[in-house]
């Protein structure tokens, strides 16, 4: 990519410490079968859980794009497509600093 990188790069910066603080602020409590009050605490608790991992687990996967993008800033590869080699738009490169593929990319993946 071509001119001063440095913009992205303190984003990406900056986006890599928010996750990273917001991974460790989920706690995932080990299970405690037995001391249950009732079905719905027990329930209740399942829920908490299931949901502080799937949080958890939606930040560890934005981290490594994260990560992803800074090695690819780092290998002066960062805003080209791995799949088809065009430039990502700016505007999405701008939307989302950590894009790895350009639109079209993206859409045939899903
Ligand atoms: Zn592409």
């Amino acid at each position: 990519m071509a001119g001063d990188t440095s913009p992205v790069r303190e984003r990406l910066e900056t986006e890599r410490t928010r996750l990273l603080d917001e991974i460790a602020a989920v706690e995932i409590e080990p299970p405690e079968p037995m001391t249950y009050g009732s079905q719905a605490a027990a329930a209740s608790q399942v829920f908490d859980q299931n949901r502080a991992r799937a949080l958890r687990e939606r930040a560890e996967r934005e981290l490594a794009q994260v990560d992803a993008a800074l090695a690819r800033l780092e290998a002066g590869t960062y805003g080209l497509c791995p799949s088809c080699g065009r430039p990502i738009d700016p505007e999405r490169l701008e939307a989302l600093p950590w894009a790895l593929y350009d639109l079209e990319c993206q859409r045939k993946a899903r």
